[in-house]
């Protein structure tokens, strides 16, 4: 026996697998809405004009590959702590925030998760049922037991408040809660300022312990408006988690650019705080990397840049929401008689479309068309070119 013979072969990942039937899939007009990536109107991953410029200007620099310091760059950390609270909010010069740059929104959360995870003996992580898939799988990797909360109600497709505050009400003192503080994956269904209210006081009285995951920020409603969730646990002074993560926003899906933020109850706790961060990290990857760091770091200080910037995401999220708004009217016109207006209502790159796994299942085997088993479709993967079929297939399916 060798000593890898006993490895079983581990389960295959759902959306892997949707790519691998999609790609082996030899009809023309086929279309995969299973992705979790923007696409634009040519349905390709765009290089934004901002980043194009700040790595043109950094290639220009020649400049040496020193390591960063554990924590990553400082003006990248600080950039950062400006979108999520505000470049004029008070916590800036509090001394009660840390931030580290992170491999990603999914590094964020790991460190996150280990840093916790030596914190306290406090073993339980809710997540919102349902949830990004990988949270369940990457805090029970962590050590955590994860149990669900009530989020998603199929019968309004909207939000199950009542059901949301009492699950939370009855986590055990000292849980981690994982809250997706705008453009919910899977459901782009979002909590309003007084929802976020609400929950607030549960986590507050309760004192569970919040994290919160900004992955979308800025395809929203704007860059402020998606971080009011942050700003009101901020205000709350609550101590509490962020894992950003530019991948979709920079459109830097590969340069894994996130960073884990956390706030302080007071300025005192920062540094044990921070040097206990720095030991989960050195002794994982040591230290993170430059180039992606740098280019949203000369994007977010650079007035003109930042601008384009925001230019290029409001493009984003309104291509977005011009095909949500184009697919309830093709599904209307191609005879779908249930409410779907609810896909308008939606934020994000996601819809719960409603669809049922064998209505997935037919949509693929007659159409071509792939999405994912929970009927999750990615709105950003349709196009001009290919919404009427995805609307007819639908539709077809749906009757
Ligand atoms: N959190 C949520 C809710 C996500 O949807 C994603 C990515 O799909 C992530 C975190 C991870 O982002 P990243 O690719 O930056 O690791």
């Amino acid at each position: 026996m060798s000593l890898f013979s006993p490895v079983e072969l581990a389960p295959r990942d759902p959306i892997l697998g949707l790519n691998e039937a999609f790609n082996a899939d030899t009809r023309a007009n086929k279309v995969n809405l299973g992705v979790g990536v923007y696409c634009n109107e040519a349905g390709k991953v765009p290089l934004l004009r901002a980043v194009q410029a700040a790595e043109e200007a950094r290639v220009a620099e020649h400049a040496a590959r020193a390591y960063l310091p554990i924590d990553g760059l400082a003006p990248y950390d600080l950039a950062v702590q400006k979108l999520l609270f505000g470049a004029d909010s008070a916590l800036l010069d509090s001394g009660r925030l840390i931030t580290a740059q992170a491999l990603g929104g999914t590094g964020a959360l790991k460190l996150g998760a280990d840093f916790l995870y030596r914190l306290t003996d406090k073993r339980t992580v809710a997540i919102s049922n349902p949830s990004w898939e990988n949270h369940r799988a990457l805090f029970e990797a962590a050590g955590y037991d994860v149990v669900n909360y009530t989020y998603f109600d199929p019968a309004t497709n909207g939000l199950n408040l009542d059901g949301m505050l009492a699950d939370l009400d009855a986590l055990p003192e000292g849980s981690v809660v994982i809250l997706h503080a705008c453009c919910h994956n899977p459901t782009g269904v979002d909590l309003s300022l007084a929802d976020w209210a609400k929950v607030i006081d549960v986590v507050g009285r309760r004192q569970l312990v919040p994290f919160l995951d900004i992955a979308y920020q800025g395809f929203g409603e704007n860059l402020e408006d998606d971080a009011v969730a942050v700003r009101l646990f901020a205000e709350s002074g609550l101590p509490f988690l962020v894992a950003s993560s530019f991948s979709k926003s920079f459109s830097l899906y590969g340069e894994r650019v996130g960073a884990l933020t956390m706030v302080t109850a007071s300025k005192e706790e920062t540094a044990p705080v921070l040097s206990q961060l720095k030991r989960v990290i050195r002794t994982n990857y040591s230290n993170p990397p430059t180039h992606g760091a740098k280019v949203v770091a000369a994007v977010l200080t650079n007035p003109e840049l930042y601008a384009q910037w925001e230019d290029e995401l409001a493009e984003m999220r309104d291509r977005i929401r011009d095909m949500r708004a184009a697919l309830v009217e093709k599904l209307r016109a191609a005879g779908v008689e249930q409410d779907v207006s609810f896909i308008q209502r939606q934020r994000g790159m996601f819809s719960f479309s409603g669809l049922s796994k064998d209505q997935v299942a037919r949509l693929a085997d007659e159409f071509g068309i792939y999405a994912v088993g929970s009927g999750r479709i990615c709105v950003a993967a349709l196009n001009t070119s290919n919404i009427d079929a995805v609307a007819t297939a639908m539709a077809a399916v749906m009757k």
